[in-house]
């Protein structure tokens, strides 16, 4: 297992975990800025925060700092309620894998989505099964343009309370059952990013990261649960600070061959209130202790 004690050369900074400090959206660019001083060479953005900073500007500042990107986020959310939706999700995600190739990404980080219009409040139906279906085929869709472009696609099985809106792929167990299903020959354009903050309830957990081996695990996320947590989705800890024994799935993930980075992901309103550069001396500090 690698040392990470004495310095972060594999810390990646998702870029949601310093977006909003004190309530003030940070633009993009200055988090790149903020990254590359402290040392860290590489991250994970968004797409809205790159489509607000411009792509091509994005593409050139993260050369110019020498960043690399552990991974994009996101495409997914392949649900819908008719073929015009399917399809206009399909060019959606075409278009994060031309992005994720502008910035020379290690992989898109696809969230899959679930029943059409949870997220926005109103479910338009109730059948997890066609959701889980029309996923299964988006994905199989997409990966033949990714594939075409180079682009790994690395599903993310969110934790099962997403299971409504966000994700209807909640176990790393479901997510590789799809890349078999639809990458039986393990060819490395199919794999899963997994976050620590989604599965490490699951029993599973260490007999599918070693099921998945090195060509499926494409990003490995990390932050921490915290007892008890106050937000569904901004209340994500930092590492050491929650029960997630982090340094025992790294192993697991690194006995397989995984050798990428570890990317902080922290959504939290707690950490958002604090200054970028606090929150970053901390990740980096927590890096080498925790994680
Ligand atoms: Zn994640």
């Amino acid at each position: 297992m690698r040392d990470f004690s004495s310095d972060h050369r594999w810390l990646s900074i998702n870029t949601a975990t310093i977006r909003k400090q004190r309530g003030v959206e940070q633009p993009l660019l200055d988090i790149l800025e903020s990254c590359a001083r402290e040392g860290i060479r590489a991250v994970s953005p968004w797409r809205d925060q790159v489509a607000a900073a411009g792509l091509a500007a994005t593409a050139r500042t993260v050369r110019a700092h020498g960043l690399e990107l552990s991974g994009y986020c996101r495409g997914g959310m392949f649900t819908a309620t008719d073929g015009g939706g399917l399809e206009a999700a399909h060019e959606d995600n075409r278009r994060a894998v031309d992005e994720a190739c502008e910035l020379a990404s290690r992989c898109l980080v696809l969230v899959v989505g679930s029943l059409p219009g949870a997220l926005q409040g109103k479910a338009a139906h109730k059948n997890l099964s066609l959701a889980r279906q029309q996923v299964f085929d988006g994905i199989g869709k997409l990966l033949d343009y990714a594939r075409a472009q180079g682009m790994p696609l690395a599903i993310e099985p969110l934790h099962p309370m997403y299971a409504a809106d966000r994700a209807c792929v909640n176990t790393l167990e479901q997510a590789l059952d799809i890349c078999d299903a639809l990458d039986p020959e393990r060819s490395g354009a199919l794999g899963v990013a997994v976050d620590m903050y989604h599965v490490w309830w699951d029993p599973k957990l260490k007999a599918q990261i070693e099921r998945a081996g090195k060509t499926r695990l494409l990003a490995f996320h990390v932050c921490d649960w915290l007892t008890p947590t106050n937000d569904l989705l901004n209340d994500r800890g930092m590492m050491g600070d929650g029960v997630i024994d982090i340094p025992q799935a790294r192993g697991w993930m690194e006995s397989q061959g995984f050798d990428g980075f570890c990317e902080v992901e922290i959504f939290s309103n707690t950490w958002w209130q604090r200054s970028g550069d606090e929150t970053l001396q901390a990740c980096i500090e927590r890096h080498r202790t925790c994680v």
